[in-house]
């Protein structure tokens, strides 16, 4: 479905085939379950390579339909993309974490900064700055609390509003993170458009790195480039020991996946940060 336009899902019509139908009434649901707060936040944490401490967390999208019950993010979120809507599922997240934080910090947990994905598309909208300044201002939240996961989307390339949207939050003091590096979406050439602060090893290389000798000399060598450039790396989809074992010794910064933690609710994640406030 991906050819179709950007508004083809705004008015039903009788003429739609099934497919399109479908994407028809998930677009519709997706408006209802922001209203009727079906949308959660789960979190997963980043761990330092070195000392297995948290550092920070992902912040991911969980939905559960009220009939379909729970609908992966993958099946979702590129309807969103498609329709726009996930401009509002930007700005619902954003706030979300803000406030999470706010009532972590009141509780008198040690925070850490949470990553949100946002779409480039919503880099496209002005408000996008001004709306997580708001955030932030309302929640008494210092700006490198929050870390924006970006990735190139298929219906979008980097535009020259795209970067000085990223540099106007890089010097708020909002971290700025590159997802799915190595893959067809996120690509080397991304490097030179912005100073990224973080780069997210994709974990299709992660998990064949223990399998082929390419990927692991690939990873390896991904990790002494983002250096070179300054930026953190953060491993994606760490399942194995083996994984771990072969990206501490290539210096790796942090590690995320299952091997440490998978996406949790918010109330295991402050259990985890309740433990790491009491050092
Ligand atoms: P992503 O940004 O690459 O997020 C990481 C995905 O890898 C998550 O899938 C996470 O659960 C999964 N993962 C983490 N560790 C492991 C591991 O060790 N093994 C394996 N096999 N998987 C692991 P999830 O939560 O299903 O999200 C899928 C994608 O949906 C995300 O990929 C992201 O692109 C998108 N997404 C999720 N939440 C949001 C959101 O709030 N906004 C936007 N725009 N996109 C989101
Ligand atoms: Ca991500
Ligand atoms: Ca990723
Ligand atoms: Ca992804």
């Amino acid at each position: 479905a991906k050819q179709k336009g950007k508004n083809r899902f705004q008015v039903y019509h009788p003429s739609m085939d099934i497919e399109s139908y479908k994407l028809f009434t998930l677009e519709q649901d997706m408006r209802k379950a922001l209203v009727n707060d079906e949308f959660i936040l789960e979190y997963q944490p980043r761990v330092d390579t070195k000392t297995g401490k948290i550092l920070s967390a992902e912040a991911l999208l969980r939905w559960s339909h009220p009939e379909w019950g729970r609908v992966s993010p993958l099946e979702f979120i590129p309807v969103a993309e498609e329709s726009g809507f996930i401009i509002n599922i930007g700005e619902y997240v954003i706030r979300k974490v803000c406030r999470q934080l706010f009532d972590w910090k009141e509780k008198g947990l040690s925070i850490v900064p949470i990553s949100v994905n946002i779409s480039p598309l919503s880099f496209l909208k002005n408000s996008l700055v001004s709306m997580i300044k708001e955030a932030l201002d309302e929640y008494h939240l210092e700006a490198e609390l929050i870390e924006i996961e970006l990735t190139e989307s298929s219906l979008i390339n980097y535009s020259e509003n795209v970067i000085s949207v990223l540099k106007e939050l890089g010097s708020m003091g909002v971290k700025i993170a590159l997802d799915d590096f190595g893959t067809g979406y996120s690509s080397i050439t991304q490097l030179k458009n912005y100073k990224f602060d973080v780069l997210k090893i994709d974990k299709t290389f992660i998990q064949a790195m223990d399998k082929t000798a390419e990927d692991a000399i690939i990873t390896a060598n991904l990790i002494q480039l983002a250096h070179g450039l300054n930026m953190k790396v953060v491993a994606e989809g760490v399942e194995t020991f083996e994984q771990f074992y072969s990206l501490r010794k290539n210096e790796c910064d942090q590690i995320q996946g299952y091997l440490f933690s998978k996406p949790i609710p918010p109330s295991s994640f402050e259990q985890k940060l309740l433990i790491g406030s009491l050092k």
